[in-house]
């Protein structure tokens, strides 16, 4: 293939072992985001740009650099959707959902678009699967959202491996305060900061827990805590919340040093944390945001959402070596074409039974015939000649034993595939 027509760096095609990943993954969140009572929408990937720039915020990295924005035909500036919040937000105003209670549950999946430099476990165009729930300020509703995420990696494997990080940003009342604390910290240590901690001092002070500068993380060990700083509602809001975690079962610690990285978030966020990815061990995150859609023209409606990213998930289960469910098929083999009719008929028999199933007769000479069977890695092969067809039987070849036997076409309903 010439060079000109590969894919673009951080763009991948997904087949084989990691979409069947991708589907187990799927499959299982909508199983429960369907079972906790979210309707599903699907958004479109084109926005304009103001969406998100008003959004995520201007003093995010996504807004600031990672965004994939470009002038449409009509000289309009439009962005490829970094994340989902923001188009279910708009959608939910644009819909009027917000007159219609089954929809204060929503769910979405799709591919997301970010120019960040490509590494492992960090694409430009990766997939998320997320959830946002409107209406509610009260802790139960974290909990739930919190809970279901749980489940989903239960039911994946991944639950021993992984850890619930939550904590609490403040509101508008209490977060101001504590910023303007963190902001005296910061001034008392500068010299023990980087440079990107001065910037990000100016634009959003809390972005500096984002730091992966070593110096930069040891000096914060010391800096005041967002959850020691809340105000009574935000305080009570977030020991609801923990109290609730503490007699379920799921594994959680509280991390003060989490922030998230976009400007929405009020009080509880959360991130599900895989142990064994490297720096991009975070496979999902989420949180409450109270006022985004007032942000966006709304009246005042409370929400708590998560994503959990679909390429990160398929490494975390590599790594835990968890096996796929098996998808056996047989292929259909002629000795020549006059079998062809029968081969018809006893596929639509098999694929009639949910069996996966290969007619290989246009591959020519039954020997080219068995060995592509072979290479399939088909459980069973059937071979048709004159005389099956005469007696209406087939010859039925177990691939895994050798094993050929003579079978009754009306026997095949009873192959255990
Ligand atoms: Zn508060
Ligand atoms: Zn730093």
């Amino acid at each position: 293939m010439k060079e000109n027509f590969s894919r673009l760096r951080g763009f991948q095609d997904i087949f084989g072992e990691d979409l069947g990943y991708f589907e187990l993954i799927e499959k299982t969140f909508r199983k429960y985001a369907k079972l906790y009572g979210f309707q599903e929408i699907k958004l479109p990937i084109l926005e304009r740009t103001e969406l998100f720039v008003r959004g995520i915020g201007t003093s995010t990295d996504i807004v600031r650099k990672e965004m994939f924005t470009f002038e449409d035909r009509g000289g309009r500036s439009v962005t490829l959707r970094p994340e989902g919040t923001a188009s279910v937000v708009r959608a939910f105003l644009e819909n009027n959902l917000i007159n219609l209670p089954q929809y204060s549950k929503i769910f979405y999946s799709g591919p997301m678009f970010r120019a960040e430099r490509p590494q492992a476990g960090r694409l430009r165009q990766f997939h998320q699967l997320g959830v946002e729930w409107f209406g509610g300020d009260e802790p139960l509703i974290d909990f739930e959202v919190i809970s279901m995420l749980n489940e989903i990696l239960l039911e994946l494997g991944l639950h021993d491996s992984t850890k619930i990080h939550i904590n609490s940003v403040g509101c508008e009342i209490c977060s101001p305060n504590y910023k303007e604390k963190l902001k005296t910290f910061f001034d008392e240590n500068k010299e023990k900061f980087c440079d990107d901690c001065k910037d990000r001092r100016e634009k959003n002070i809390l972005r500096i827990f984002d730091c992966k500068n070593e110096t930069c993380r040891v000096t914060l060990e010391k800096a005041p805590k967002t959850s020691e700083n809340l105000c009574d509602t935000c305080k009570h809001h977030f020991d609801t919340l923990i109290n609730l975690m503490t007699k379920s079962n799921i594994n959680f610690e509280i991390n003060p040093k989490l922030v998230r990285g976009l400007d929405y978030y009020t009080r509880n966020v959360f991130e599900v944390v895989f142990e064994g990815i490297g720096a991009q061990n975070a496979i999902a995150g989420g949180g409450r945001y109270n006022h985004l859609v007032e942000e966006f023209g709304g009246p005042y409606t409370p929400a708590f959402g998560f994503a959990m990213g679909v390429e990160r998930t398929i490494i975390a289960l590599k790594q835990k070596e968890i096996k796929l469910p098996e998808e056996n098929s047989i292929a259909i083999c002629t000795i020549s074409e006059n079998e062809i009719p029968k081969a018809l008929e006893i596929a639509k028999i098999t694929r009639g039974k949910g069996i996966i199933t290969h007619i290989l007769s246009y591959y020519g000479k039954i020997s080219k015939q068995l060995k592509i069977a072979d290479k399939l890695n088909v459980k069973y092969t059937i071979i048709i000649g004159e005389d099956e067809v005469k007696n209406n039987t087939v010859q039925i070849k177990n691939m895994l034993s050798g094993e050929q036997k003579s079978m009754k076409v009306e026997e095949i309903t009873t192959l255990e595939i």
